[in-house]
């Protein structure tokens, strides 16, 4: 009888050490999107996105866009950052074929979490994919849970005032799922510090209050870049591309470059939202710009 093909079969979660803190990437889900250019590169040529695809040796028509969340154990708290889409394509029409539904909880449980061993849950930004899988029917997916806004990402979405178009259901979304969640949040600024070795990083563009996250225990150190870079060669090699779904074009370039510049001189590991899986690695510094390295054995010795 001939071997029958079976399908797929890669890892969706991969926990390290990190000092005295145990971290965690989870991937929520992933989807296929047409691209690169202009999705990628508006304010360059498709000829020069796809080119840069194919010095890459990835297809210059179409990319993979996965969704990781990151889990830190501090010893004390878990602390879980974003939630994946969660049940959004179940619970919204107009979602319906634009995102596949979340497995962060499934996954959580695979490696060991319930929903209720969650303590904190830091909302880098209010985008869908990073806030979808807080609440299903209308109730809080983990229960225990506080959660942690920056505060210039939640005010803009509440006022509610120079929301471009086509984010204008996002905004509705955000009010729907985050405002009842208000009386068990907090609201910080960039410097903030969410629990001891954890501390927020202003990287405002992308959303108008983006923050990154810099963990340290033990002299460890790594970023969670969340959406600063949406894609491990467009975002990095060429941080003055536009992505279409920045919401502030200019100053996400600006945040691009100042990050990168930081991450590569300070050799920060980083934990990236849409990188590819397990969406773990570094920014080297090379003689046109800078790359994206990454991780192979360095955590594990
Ligand atoms: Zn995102």
């Amino acid at each position: 009888m001939p071997a029958s093909l079976q399908g797929e079969l890669q890892p969706t979660v991969y926990r390290f050490k990190l000092g005295g803190f145990e971290a965690m990437t989870v991937l929520d889900s992933k989807g296929i999107r047409e691209g690169l250019h202009p999705l990628y590169g508006a304010n360059a040529t498709a000829e020069e996105v796809q080119a840069q695809a194919r010095l890459n040796n990835i297809d210059p028509n179409k990319l993979e866009h996965p969704n990781i969340p990151t889990l830190v154990n501090t010893g004390k708290e878990l602390v879980l950052f974003d939630v994946g889409n969660g049940a959004l394509p179940r619970e919204y029409e107009q979602l319906k074929a634009r995102m596949p539904a979340g497995n962060l909880v499934a996954r959580l449980g695979q490696a060991g979490y319930k929903p209720e061993d969650i303590d904190v849950i830091v909302l880098t930004h209010g985008h869908p994919d990073h806030i979808g899988g807080l609440v299903e029917g209308g109730k809080p997916v983990f229960p225990k849970a506080r959660y942690v806004f920056g505060a210039a990402e939640y005010d803009f979405w509440k006022k509610n005032e120079g929301v471009r178009e086509a984010r204008k259901f996002n905004q509705k979304l955000f009010m729907t799922i985050c405002e009842p969640l208000a009386d068990r949040s907090t609201f910080i600024k960039p410097g903030d510090e969410v629990v001891p070795g954890i501390r927020s990083v202003d990287a405002a563009g992308h959303s108008p209050g983006l923050m990154a996250y810099h963990i340290e225990s033990e002299g460890k150190r790594f970023m969670i870049t969340a959406d600063t870079f949406t894609h491990y060669v467009m975002g990095v090699q060429k941080p003055e591309w536009h992505f279409d779904m920045d919401d502030d074009k200019d100053n996400a370039v600006a945040t691009r470059k100042r990050m990168l510049d930081m991450l590569a001189t300070d050799k920060l590991f980083v934990a990236s939202f849409h990188m590819p899986f397990p969406g773990i690695g570094w920014i080297d510094k090379t003689a046109s710009g800078y790359r994206w390295v990454p991780h192979s054995y360095q955590l594990n010795l």
